[in-house]
């Protein structure tokens, strides 16, 4: 299938971008990698009079370490937060992450800011940023805001974002030397979107863990969150963590519910031992 017609813009700047989203009235859409956006043209599931190309726009793609936060701009592409030291360092979730996305050629033009407006339910960054309690910067029309990652994903497909807005950097706090971090996924072939994925941070605290977050994605609308499994893991029992597994994951193409809930509980062990592992 061919995508319907559709006008092209370049934008020259964030501002740019936004005039020309809001001129459009919620008939245009943005163009970071295409990785995602560029099929759903093709079969036509999307059919935005306009693309408004960010790829030219300056100072979108940074990643920086300030004051104890890791910022990475929106245009930051996979491929540069997997070969990136400061990732591996300072964000090494996000590192542990990166193999799992889709393939080399993918992550070579896929974007986190792409892969986190887009928000599929399988995707591996979005409950990443859940995980590291990271919050997304937006700017559109009135300004600029700033939105917990937690508050973000609000259905299947859908997130805080209007129309006009553009998604122009995500912040969370840089690993120390407490942060504990875990990540595992179940996928039919590697680079494929996960049947199921958890993706977890926790501080070490004396012999054990505090700060349990253990998130979910591929089991339902948006990242999940397992709160009592977070609590048993944090007082102490990896068993009792799986038994409290609080998802309820509906059948889809690739597994029923009960099969997801399975791999659910043996990600939850592995992650465990990892959560418990001292950072190289
Ligand atoms: C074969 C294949 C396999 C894949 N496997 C995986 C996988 O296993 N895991 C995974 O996570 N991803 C996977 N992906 C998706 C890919 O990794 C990209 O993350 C994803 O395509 C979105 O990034 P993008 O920059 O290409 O966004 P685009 O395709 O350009 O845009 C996606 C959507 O986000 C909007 N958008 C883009 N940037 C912004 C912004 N800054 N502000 C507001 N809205 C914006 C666009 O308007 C569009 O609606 C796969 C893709 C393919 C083609």
């Amino acid at each position: 299938m061919k995508p319907a017609p559709f006008a092209y813009a370049k934008a020259r700047s964030l501002e740019d971008a936004i005039a020309q989203l809001a001129a459009h009235h919620g008939e245009a859409k943005l163009l970071a990698g295409g990785q995602s956006l560029i099929a759903t043209l093709n079969m036509r599931l999307s059919s935005p009079s306009l693309l408004v190309d960010i790829n030219g726009v300056a100072g979108l793609d940074g990643i920086s370490v300030r004051d104890g936060m890791v910022e990475i701009g929106a245009l930051a592409r996979h491929v540069a937060l997997e070969r990136s030291a400061d990732i591996a360092r300072h964000a090494p979730l996000i590192a542990l992450a990166m193999p799992h996305i889709a393939h080399p050629a993918i992550r070579n033009r896929g974007t986190i800011g792409g892969s986190l407006a887009y928000a599929d339910p399988a995707a591996e960054l979005p409950a990443c940023l859940v995980a590291l309690d990271g919050e997304i910067g937006i700017i559109g029309t009135n300004g600029k805001r700033s939105v917990q990652a937690a508050d973000f994903f609000k259905g299947l497909f859908e997130t805080a974002l209007g129309p006009h807005d553009v998604l122009s950097a995500v912040r969370f706090a840089a690993a120390t030397a407490e942060t504990r971090l875990g990540f595992a996924e179940l996928a039919r072939r590697h680079g494929d979107y996960a049947l199921v994925g958890l993706a977890a941070s926790a501080k070490a605290s004396g012999k054990g863990l505090g700060d349990v977050r253990l998130v979910y994605f591929g089991v339902g609308p948006t990242p999940v969150r397992a709160r009592k499994a977070e609590a048993a893991l944090a007082a102490g029992s990896v068993d009792e963590a799986v038994r409290a597994l609080d998802l309820d994951p509906g059948d889809d193409i690739q597994a029923t519910g009960a099969v997801k809930k399975h791999l659910a509980g043996v990600l939850l062990r592995r992650v465990a031992k990892q959560l418990t592992e001292p950072r190289a």
